[in-house]
């Protein structure tokens, strides 16, 4: 099957990494998404990744932490890196080729954020993780994600969750929750559904950057959806 998409930007959490861990990162779930990853690269597809940090550490916890915000919000891009240097090992493991760019510089493990350079790794057929957020504190890794998407110019933005699309409720607590297939940014606004951040989600609706909201955690979902088959969610204008 041909892909949809020519360039895509994948979003994963970092609590998506931790399989049934409480914390930190399941090999076999890295080894199960570099698979999956290998497959739509091997399509031809164009492939940048964002990884959260939220298995290793969550800036935004001052209260329970005792460690001021942007001091922590520091500590949460740094713990991307990581989860960025264990995917990137993972996927050369699997046969992809990667470069990991971080928004903050460290030479030693990775190249720093270059734009022009993110897009020439991708035309030639390696897959970038961009690691460290945007750089910023008071940001999440959606916005890093949305941001970076809109940079090199990605065809789409697809957020890989445990959760199969976006509901017209929480499907966990209400029983009649209806799964939307499509629907529009306004639709998401008005009926309040949080598909990311505020910030994340204004950049998308603004640039015209289409989400799509899928399982992450079923094999070969990620195949389906850059080949335009109905899973997941679409968001669009
Ligand atoms: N973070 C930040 N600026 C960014 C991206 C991330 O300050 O541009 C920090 C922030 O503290 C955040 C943490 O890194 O809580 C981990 O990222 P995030 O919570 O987005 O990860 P996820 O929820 O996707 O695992």
């Amino acid at each position: 099957m041909l892909p949809k998409y020519k360039r895509i930007l994948l979003k994963l959490s970092g609590e998506s990494l931790m399989g049934d861990k409480s914390f930190g990162m399941d090999p076999a779930v890295l080894d199960h998404y570099a698979r999956d990853i290998k497959e739509i690269v091997d399509l031809g597809v164009q492939v940048a990744i964002v990884i959260g940090g939220g298995n290793i550490y969550r800036g935004m916890n001052e209260a329970e932490t005792g460690i001021e915000r942007a001091h922590g919000d520091y500590m949460g891009m740094l713990a991307t890196v990581i989860n960025g240097m264990a995917m990137q090992a993972m996927l050369e493991k699997v046969g992809v080729y990667t470069r990991l760019q971080s928004a903050i510089k460290m030479e030693q493990i990775a190249e720093p954020y270059i734009r022009r350079r993110a897009i020439r790794h991708v035309e030639k057929g390696r897959v970038v993780i961009f690691g460290a957020g945007t750089g910023n504190p008071y940001f999440t890794t959606d916005t890093a994600g949305s941001l970076r998407a809109i940079e090199i110019e990605a065809d789409v933005i697809l957020k890989g969750t445990r959760v199969d699309g976006i509901y017209t409720a929480d499907p966990e607590k209400d029983p009649t929750a209806k799964k939307y297939e499509t629907i529009t940014f306004q639709e998401c606004i008005s009926k309040n559904l949080r598909v990311m951040d505020m910030t994340a989600f204004t950049l998308c609706m603004e640039n015209n950057l289409p989400i799509i909201v899928f399982d992450m955690n079923t094999a070969g979902n990620l195949r389906k959806v850059v080949c335009g088959e109905r899973v997941g969610t679409l968001v669009k204008s």
